[in-house]
């Protein structure tokens, strides 16, 4: 994590306080200047044919997984993760510069769309191409600072495009560590550009000229972000809070489910957007009650320098305060502690990994997008109000759908309302690198990862083109020939009944 001191961002260890280094923070009137300096580098690199984008960014890509070490060492150090999830990120990250690597080119080609059935009413064929945005703004968090940067950073660039991008003040030493790889790289210089600081350096890069912004972070702050977006008509991708549910039918087998779920649930200290929060356990809650106990009591909790952990802390004193009053209002509100729910003794902002028992919605309420380690076990007498309880919640991030029988499970996944749904699966599938990442609800909008998300990086563009010899509507004056073609028209476009 960091704090802004002297116009500097000390990055520190939140497992141990220890400061690792300080960082110059951007100054804000720096950001637009930086914002002109990708688009005239932006200018070039769009025209660039693909193969030539494709050498560098797979330059980038070399570069990364020779730095793979160096990366995950900083999110242990600044973040507080477990070295094996550490290096989970950066794995991830590489597969997703494997996959932009691999198809930009396919996705983003042009493609051709006939005519058809319309050449009667003299359209022709039209050239479909993808189109670079210009500059894209991003706004990064701190919970995955390689993962939920560098991919949405390649495929700004497979597209076309310049980036300037803000790493989370609680994650510039990582934030650094890549924009430093960048520059080793055949990256043009300029092109992609970090600007460090805090609320006013990232408030800076929206007030600038960019062409489209991607917002990672709280809802709170996302829409504040969006409101500013807005009333400029520019678009955003918009990756806010998730609160996830799981829903466990009866068949589910205990103990494997159970194990899987406490994984999903306190996987980097609980502070994962796509967690698993809120459990519905369909019929008794006492056996999943201890399932969950146990498992969770098993997990050793400490600094991860250590290798023995699986458990780190959470990132700041305010995050964990926070947090810690959002799980005591839920007890106040009924639920039972069955783990944790108290601070750990420092140093560190450590937090016992907490498991809470409820009967009814009141704690969730008080609980609702909290970022912590927390799992939330309600059992309910039916899959149905398993699923209204799932989709009362505001949030639609991802949620997931545990059973034998895969097929009730997956009509049940349909019906929830997430942006990404799991079967027997909780977290992992957010890492797909060909499949769309994003929520709805009050979790946002637009997706990143595989062809959607980079199509999403790009803007389409219909060129309709006819030979200058050729036929060319020609329709001025109108007069009764005009009139006579258009209730042609209108014949040929009425629906006709199917024989
Ligand atoms: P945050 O909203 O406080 O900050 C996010 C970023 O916004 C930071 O870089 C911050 O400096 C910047 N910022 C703050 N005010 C700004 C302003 N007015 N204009 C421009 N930028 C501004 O969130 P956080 O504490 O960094 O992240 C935690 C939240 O992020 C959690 O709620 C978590 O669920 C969510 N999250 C979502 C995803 C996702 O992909 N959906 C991924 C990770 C985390």
């Amino acid at each position: 994590m960091s704090i802004v001191e002297a116009e500097c961002l000390v990055a520190s260890n939140p497992a141990n306080g220890q400061e690792i280094r300080r960082i110059p923070v951007t100054p804000a009137d720096e950001v637009p200047s930086r914002v002109e300096r990708a688009r005239t580098a932006q200018e070039a690199w769009g025209n660039l044919p693909w193969p030539k984008r494709r050498e560098i960014l797979r330059d980038w890509w070399r570069i990364l997984s020779i730095e793979a070490d160096n990366l995950a060492e900083g999110i242990r150090l600044e973040i507080g993760k477990p070295a094996g999830e550490a290096m989970g990120e950066v794995v991830s990250t590489l597969d997703a510069l494997r996959w932009t690597v691999k198809n930009a080119g396919r996705v983003l080609a042009d493609d051709r769309i006939k005519a058809g059935w319309q050449r009667w009413a003299m359209f022709g064929t039209v050239r479909l191409r993808w189109r670079p945005l210009g500059v894209l703004g991003v706004i990064g968090t701190w919970n995955y600072p390689i993962f939920l940067n560098a991919p949405l950073i390649a495929q700004a660039l497979a597209a076309g495009n310049g980036v300037v991008w803000k790493p989370s003040e609680l994650a510039s030493h990582c934030g650094d560590l890549l924009q430093k790889t960048l520059e080793a790289s055949g990256v043009p210089e300029g092109l992609v550009s970090a600007v460090q600081g805090g609320p006013e350096v990232g408030k800076a890069l929206i007030d600038s000229r960019i062409d489209k912004a991607c917002f990672t972070g709280g809802t709170e702050v996302g829409h504040r972000v969006l409101a500013d977006l807005g009333g400029r008509g520019l678009p955003a991708i918009a990756e806010l809070s998730g609160f996830d549910s799981a829903i466990v039918l009866p068949d589910a087998p205990l103990e494997s489910t159970a194990k899987s779920l406490t994984w999903a649930a306190f996987v980097g200290c609980g502070q994962t957007c796509v967690a698993a929060k809120r459990v519905y356990v369909v019929g008794e809650a006492s056996a999943w009650a201890e399932a969950f106990t146990d498992q969770t009591k098993a997990l050793r909790v400490g600094d991860p320098g250590s290798p023995r952990v699986d458990v780190g802390p959470m990132i700041s004193e305010s995050a964990r305060d926070r947090f810690d009053a959002q799980v005591q209002s839920a007890i106040q509100a009924g639920a039972r502690v069955l783990n944790g729910a108290e601070f750990m003794p420092g140093p560190g902002w450590f937090y016992r990994p907490s498991v809470l028992l409820a009967d009814n919605d009141a704690p969730e309420k008080a609980l609702e997008g909290c970022f912590g380690p927390l799992l939330l076990l309600r059992a309910l007498a039916s899959a149905e109000e398993a699923l209204q309880a799932a989709n009362a919640s505001r949030f639609g991030l991802s949620g997931s759908v545990w059973s034998q029988d895969v097929q009730a499970a997956q009509a049940l996944a349909e019906r929830l309302e997430a942006g990404m749904v799991c079967v027997n699966d909780a977290v992992i599938g957010s890492a797909h690198a060909s499949a769309p990442f994003g929520g709805i609800k009050a979790s946002g909008f637009g997706r990143v990862h595989g062809a959607i998300g980079l199509r999403e990086l790009a803007t389409p563009q219909a060129i309709h083109t006819r030979r200058s010899g050729g036929f060319r509507p020609q329709v001025f004056p109108y007069n009764d020939p005009m009139l006579k073609a258009m209730a042609f028209y209108r014949w040929m476009f009425h629906p006709r009944k199917r024989k």
